[in-house]
């Protein structure tokens, strides 16, 4: 039986999840101010992990997965969360300067005490391959949006300086 245009349209809809490791939640409130963008831009998507822009909290299979944050070592479910979201994800996005270089997380907490030491927060590469990085303290609405529609559309020639980035 052949699909709708519907229901091939809702087939070919990415999934996306969303990863928050040690952040402040800035990259995610910089994509939801994409006011006039983001109807259409999570229309194009399906969000399908995540504690922030949706309650899902157990992993299925995605095509892409946005990290923000720096990796904390001595939490084991922000560690594990990363490892599956690898595992999980065809590619996998550093979302922001915290996840690509360890950010103002690695700076920040070192004088708290009760906090892991600002060593213990790394930049995911330290731990997974990271394929594609949206630099920026926060990477601004517009880059996102960019990089977000360039992934849906696969414009590979807006994506590859991305891929390049050190990360
Ligand atoms: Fe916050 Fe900037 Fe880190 Fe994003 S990159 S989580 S905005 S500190």
């Amino acid at each position: 039986k052949s699909e709708s245009a519907e229901e091939v349209k809702e087939m070919k809809k990415p999934k996306i999840g969303y990863i928050h490791l040690s952040g402040c939640t800035g990259c995610l409130m910089s994509l939801t101010e994409n006011y006039d963008l983001l109807a259409d831009l999570l229309d194009m998507v399906e969000i399908v992990y995540g504690h922030t822009l949706v309650d899902v909290w157990e992993m299925p299979e995605m095509d892409l997965a946005l990290v923000e944050g720096s990796v904390c070592i001595q939490d084991e479910h922000s560690v594990e969360e990363l490892m599956e979201a690898r595992e999980k994800a065809d590619l996998l996005c550093a979302l922001g300067s915290c996840a690509m270089t360890g950010g103002f997380t690695r700076y920040a907490r070192g004088g708290q005490q009760a906090q892991p030491s600002h060593e213990s927060f790394l930049p995911i590469s330290e731990l997974v391959k990271v394929d594609l990085a949206i630099p920026g303290c926060p990477p601004s609405p517009e880059i996102i949006a960019k990089t977000l529609t360039a992934y849906i559309k696969e414009d590979m020639d807006y994506l590859k300086p991305l891929m390049d980035l050190p990360k």
